[in-house]
Parts: structure tokens; sequence; C-alpha cells
């Protein structure tokens, strides 16, 4: 098949790779010009395991290609998958902007028929106001669809070739079937493909977010909790994890979520189903509890250390999780930000997210080439992300390097025995 997708984000660039992959033809398109220049330089403009390869190995079958011109795209193209950024405006909801502009432009451009195949994160509703558009200026004929994309980064790539289920919202047959085409290679092994219509689509994104960010939020709570009874999480999660009804992932306490999705679409559901009069009550609650949750380290090294003014502290993780550079509401910004208010100097390091943690922080905060140079004469160590590679560290080394052996746990990575035989002073989440 040929096929556009719009957007070449982390959602949009894998899903370009990972078709072209199974075989379709896949022009990429960005307005973002640099970009586009290098990713035809077979350059990834984002970081996710394994996408680089996949890209090159694409571009040089000549199935997967990159431009900045939507008309030429569209007319080459069948299917188009719309892949474009829907952030969190200033009221909490998303903004469409991004999408509804393509919606536009792809109008414009068509040809013949076009399947337009919603895959941003949206609104319910959102898939009947593209079909508005492209109705008005358009006589070509047409479907859309809305096909919500549940890919983690970290393990975008693998997510999409395996994904758990794929969800289809359609109002028509021919639409519905050309997806079960486009998905068929990626669903041998049996997950399912659910059609459905397109407002039950739209909302399976935010009710899958919004459990994962109250799961969450919950066992933070619960972490929380803990403390105030000297009880253990890790013991806790562990026991209502093995009920089947609970299941033993997402639980796991640390220093809140964050990232470009769950805290946008929590803001956006609750003001979605407000504007129809429904008042979201977990979701606002899951949201505050959050909000207090990125605040506990700083909180917990002020009452440790009395004043943080002069002290020097390493992070280590700024990625708002591992295997990504990204840094979007990122609990490590919000430490940060606290850290250098309170006065003290921050190190730090990441292993992908330097690159824009410079653009960030500038020279406000030394970002260090390795994990241990962040650890030289630093008063304490806080753990923000739970990259692999900070598991089993050398902590004999940690200890010579720091000035003073205190750890802050923001992950739980490390175990309360190890840390104390070792000379640390130990703080961790809910143990
Ligand atoms: P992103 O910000 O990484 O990428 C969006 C891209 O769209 C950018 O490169 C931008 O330049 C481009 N773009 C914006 N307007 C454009 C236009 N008019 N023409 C061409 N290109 C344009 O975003 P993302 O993280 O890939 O997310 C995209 C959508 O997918 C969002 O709705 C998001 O909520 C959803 N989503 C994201 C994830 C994730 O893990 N990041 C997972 C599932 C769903």
């Amino acid at each position: 098949m040929k096929l556009a997708v719009i957007g070449t984000g982390y959602v949009g660039l894998v899903a370009g790779a990972c078709l072209a992959e199974t075989g379709n033809d896949v022009i990429c398109v960005d307005k973002d010009e640099a970009k586009i220049r290098m990713l035809r330089r077979g350059k990834m403009p984002i970081f996710e395991p394994g996408l680089e390869e996949l890209v090159r190995r694409n571009m040089a079958e000549q199935r997967l290609s990159f431009t900045s011109q939507l008309p030429r795209a569209i007319r080459a193209s069948s299917v188009i998958f719309i892949a474009v950024g829907t952030p969190q405006g200033e009221d909490g909801a998303a903004d469409l902007q991004h999408v509804l502009g393509v919606a536009r432009e792809i109008a414009q451009a068509m040809n013949g028929y076009k399947l337009i195949v919603d895959k941003s994160t949206v609104p319910v509703g959102t898939a009947e106001k593209v079909r508005e558009i492209i109705r008005r200026e358009t006589t070509h004929p047409f479907s859309v669809v809305s096909n919500p994309e549940f890919l983690k980064q970290g393990a975008a790539v693998d997510d999409f070739l395996k994904p758990d289920r794929v969800v289809i919202g359609t109002e028509d047959e021919k639409g519905g079937e050309i997806m079960r085409q486009v998905y068929a290679p990626f669903t041998r092994t049996g997950a399912p493909i659910m059609v459905m219509d397109c407002a039950s689509a739209e909302l399976c994104k935010y009710a899958a977010n919004a459990l994962l960010a109250t799961k969450i939020s919950f066992m933070n709570e619960i972490a929380n909790v803990c403390e105030v009874f000297e009880a253990d999480v890790d013991q806790v999660r562990r026991a209502i994890g093995a009920d089947r009804r609970i299941g033993p992932s997402f639980l796991f306490p640390g220093v809140g979520y964050g990232g470009s999705c769950f805290p946008k679409d929590v803001q956006a559901i609750v003001k979605f189903t407000a504007d129809k009069g429904y008042d979201f009550q977990i979701l606002k609650a899951v949201e505050r509890v959050n909000h207090r949750q990125k605040s506990v380290l700083a909180t917990r090294m002020e009452k440790h250390f009395g004043s943080l003014k002069g002290k020097t502290i390493a992070v280590w993780g700024l990625a708002f999780k591992p295997r990504t550079d990204d840094m979007r509401e990122a609990p490590a910004i919000v430490l940060i930000e606290r850290l250098l208010a309170a006065g003290a100097h921050v190190q730090a390091f990441d292993p992908a997210a330097m690159p824009i943690a410079k653009r960030l922080f500038g020279s406000t905060v030394t970002l260090t080439p390795r994990s241990y140079a962040a650890l030289e004469g630093a008063d304490a160590l806080a753990v923000v992300t739970e990259w692999n590679e900070f598991r089993e560290p050398d902590f004999a080394k940690m200890r010579r390097l720091m000035k003073t052996p205190v750890v802050f746990d923001g992950r739980n990575i490390y175990s309360r025995n190890v840390m104390r035989a070792n000379g640390f002073t130990y703080y961790s989440i809910g143990r």
C-alpha cells in the first residue's frame, strides 16, 4: 500500500518505519524541515531503541522517504495517518490546531479516494470534526477512521510491531476493511483488531492512560501511607499484585508520572467531560496526588539537610522514564528547579536526555558526561529515572567520589540492606 504519515515525532516516525517494514511504501511528512533533513541523512531526531536501524534499512530498500511537502505525499498515498502533536492548551483541553490544520491541508491536496487515519490522541468528536473540514474542502470521496496509538516510549518499535490490540473507530465499512489489511501483518499472533464506532475508539485511549495514571497515583498514596505506619510498600505491592484481579504490573511507587501523555491526557479527559457537564472526580485527585508526589524528594532533602543552600546534589536520570530522551513534564525538572531555587548546585547525568537537558537548563546545571562524574564532591545523590545502568553501581566508588554518602532513591532501585551495608544514608519511597 501507499501510505503517508504526517508528523515524525515519537509516534509518527515509529509508525512510519514499522509500516514500511511490512512492505508498504511510506512517505513521512513533517513541517519541521531541520528534522526532515536529519532523517534524510539517516539521523534520528529522537532516541528510541531499535528505531535508527529500522529507519535506515527501510530507506535503503526505498520503502521509506521523508518530505516537508505535504501535498506531494497526499497525492502519492491512499492511506494517510495523522500523527501530529496534541499538546495541552491553557485550559487543560487538547489543542487540536495541528490535527485540524493538517486535515484541511490533506483535503486541499486530495486527488481521489483517501482514507484518513487519526492516530494522534484526540478528544471524543474529533473524527467528526475532521470529516466536516474535509467535506467542506473537497468533493473527492474519503473515509476518516480513528486509530489511537498505545505504544510506550522506550519500547515503541516493539509495541508497534507486536501490539496488545489494535483499536479502529470507523463509521464506514471501507475504512474498517482497509485498516484490517494495514494491521494484518502486526496481528498474526492473535492480537485482536477491535473495530468500533469513532467515539468509543477515541475514548479508549484516554480511558487507558487515565487508568494507568490512576494506578501510579494510587500506589504513590499507598507508599506515603506505608511511610506513616512504617510499613514496606514492596511487601504490600507484591501481596496485592498476586491477586489476579489486580495483577503485578504498574504498581511501582516513585516520584510521579511525567511525559508527553499521562499529564496532558488526564487533564484533557477532565476538561472534555466537564464541557459535557461531567465532574471526573477521581482523575482530579489523580492529578493532585501526582503534582504533590513530584516534590517528595526535594522535601525529604530539605528535611535531611535543614537547608540546601550551597549543597551539591547529584541527579541520576533526567528523562521522564528510562530508554527515552523525552523530558516533557519529567519529575527531574520539578526536583532540579526546587534545588536551584533553594540555592543548591546540581550535577546531573542521563544516558539519553543530555542534549535536551542542555537546552532546558543551559549553564544553571552542571551536566556531566558520565554517571560517576556527577557524584564528585556531592552531598547527596537523587535517583530520578530508573535506567538499568544505575541499578548495579560500584558502591565503593560512589562513596569515594561523594562528599557525604546520602542517597535519595526516587524509584526504589536499591535494596535497603545493601545500601546500609555499604555505609549509605538511604531514603526511598514507601519503605
Ligand atoms: P511529537 O511532538 O514527538 O511529534 C509531533 C510531530 O508533528 C512534530 O515533529 C511536529 O513538527 C509535527 N507536526 C506538527 N504540526 C505539523 C503539521 N502541520 N504538518 C506536519 N508535521 C507537523 O508528538 P508525539 O509524541 O509523536 O505524539 C503525537 C500524538 O500521538 C499526540 O497526540 C500524542 O498524544 C499521541 N501519542 C503519543 C505517544 C507517545 O508515547 N509519545 C503514545 C501514544 C499516542
